[in-house]
């Protein structure tokens, strides 16, 4: 619950991806002030990244409850929630126009990038009082000189910021290998999930692609790769995965409660037993050598291996990115680096994504009160991350900012089971502006409700529940 002291300041949310603004929702239906703060130009930035990419999981999991009901206030129509979106579906049909709503758009930035969040004149090691204090944010916004600096007073901190900026690195140990950051920097190991068949097409086409790491995201590169192979003569491919096979990326199957996914697994299936992907299991990365080729140095069970390529993607999954956060006391979980009570919960080795029991505020809490990792970011390096469970993870911190501690205790989640989770959702470490259509603007003028109301629009009636995960 916010303090009485802190309570003139907004809850600060970090990051506008789909986790933040289902927050900036909850606080919204809550009447609590918040600001959405996000470093991209647009919401949901870091999908933008990756919005070529068709989701597994149907709309009916994608759509936030209290989102839901503002969009339908205002007159929004919910996709057919059996149809798989992709990233960009899901950015132009749900969250631009939700972050276009009155009750959201005034309380948004765009263009900022928080850089370290604090206690205003207190430091990590001073108790006395810190309760009392709110919080301060330090923003970046142009190209981070001082000048750009920014600083602002929070009463509660949610970081929904995810981890697509921070790929995990490709080397042994966790750690970068040798001439990693310099072929990153020379654009010869790509971003994660790059649009193979769309804008980034030219960096494949003809060329010969090695892609690395054991999940989700490894397996659309290389549909999308197979498919272009088939339209480009000279497009070669090359899996290189840690681990001693790649099975359990093909996953359930027809068994797998995601149609989609399962679907995914049998095509790549398909396409290594056929020969049309190459696949160098055991392949650790030991070093990497920029010649004509880029050249990946390896180690595998028959001894050293060196494989030439033009371009390399990492699909080796993220991890959260900390130190932003490292003034505050926060309990992290040794090994995953999420919530300390959350971490045992979503370890993949032994949970696949039904499988997580549901959770909300008081496992998400940390020492420093009122500070919150939630979404993506909130599974630390923990790959099985659903959108469902950042929804629910923030509509339990809302009620318990607001002091509704029943509300925040009753956590309810349901998703479908199946084991392909254990891999990995957006590439495992295995290898391990609003838009013009957008309702009942403008703004309105005394009141959040949609004034002027559109004509025969729902804006303002009845709410309709959305149902988001009920299975
Ligand atoms: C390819 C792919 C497919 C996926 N498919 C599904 C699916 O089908 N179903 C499902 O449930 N989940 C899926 N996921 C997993 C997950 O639900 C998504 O990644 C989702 O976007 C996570 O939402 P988020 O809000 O936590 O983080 P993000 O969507 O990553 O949003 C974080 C936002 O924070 C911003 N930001 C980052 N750092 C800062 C900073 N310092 N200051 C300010 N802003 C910052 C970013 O620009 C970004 O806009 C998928 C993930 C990937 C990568």
């Amino acid at each position: 619950m916010l303090t009485t002291a802190t309570a003139p300041h907004p809850v600060v949310i970090i990051g506008a991806g789909p986790v933040g603004l289902a927050a900036a929702a909850h606080l919204s239906e809550r009447g609590l002030p918040f600001l959405v703060l996000e470093a991209g130009p647009t919401v949901a930035a870091a999908i933008a990244d990756w919005g070529h990419t068709r989701l597994f999981s149907p709309w009916q999991y994608n759509v936030d409850a209290a989102a839901g009901r503002l969009l339908a206030a205002c007159g929004w129509t919910a996709p057919d929630s059996d149809v798989l979106p992709t990233g960009q579906e899901l950015r132009e049909q749900y969250l631009e126009p939700l972050a276009e709503l009155p009750e959201l758009a005034g309380s948004i930035r765009c263009g900022v990038r928080v850089v370290a969040v604090s206690r205003d004149g207190l430091d990590k090691t001073r108790t006395a009082g810190r309760e009392d204090v709110p919080f301060l944010v330090r923003l970046e916004s142009g190209d981070g000189a001082d000048e750009d600096a920014e600083d602002l007073l929070a009463s509660a901190v949610i970081d929904a910021s995810g981890t697509w900026s921070t790929p995990n690195p490709l080397g042994q140990a966790g750690l970068f290998a040798p001439g990693e950051l310099d072929a990153r920097d020379a654009g010869r190991i790509t971003r994660s999930l790059p649009d193979v068949l769309g804008r980034d097409r030219g960096a494949f086409a003809g060329k010969r692609a090695m892609v690395v790491g054991a999940g989700h995201s490894a397996a659309n590169t290389l549909l999308d790769l197979a498919d272009l192979a088939e339209q480009e003569s000279g497009t070669t491919i090359t899996w290189a995965v840690r681990t001693a096979d790649v099975s359990r990326v093909y996953g359930g199957g027809d068994q797998d409660e995601l149609a989609a996914r399962g679907a995914l697994g049998t095509r790549l299936r398909g396409l290594v037993e056929s020969g049309r992907i190459e696949v160098l299991t055991s392949f650790t990365i030991t070093s990497f050598a920029q010649e004509e080729a880029l050249v990946v140095h390896a180690t595998t069970p028959q001894g050293g291996r060196a494989e030439q390529v033009d371009v390399l993607v990492p699909a080796a999954g993220f991890r959260p990115q900390l130190g932003m956060l490292s003034e505050l006391r926060l309990s992290l979980d040794a090994a995953v680096e999420a919530p300390a009570q959350l971490g045992p919960l979503i370890d993949p080795e032994f949970h696949s994504c039904g499988s997580v029991e549901p959770h909300g505020e008081r496992v998400l809490s940390h020492p420093e009160k009122n500070v919150y990792i939630v979404g993506m970011k909130s599974y630390g390096r923990a790959p099985t991350f659903l959108m469902a469970t950042g929804y629910e993870q923030v509509r339990s911190i809302a009620a318990g900012l607001a002091g509704d501690r029943e509300a925040a205790d009753a956590v309810h989640l349901e998703l479908p089971e199946t084991g392909v989770c254990t891999t990995d959702l957006g590439g495992s470490c295995d290898a391990p502006a609003p838009s013009d259509d957008g309702c009942c603007a403008p703004a309105p003028a005394e009141d959040s409700c949609c004034a002027p109301a559109p004509a025969e629009s729902a804006c303002c009636s009845t709410p309709q529940p959305i149902t988001l995960s009920v299975r």
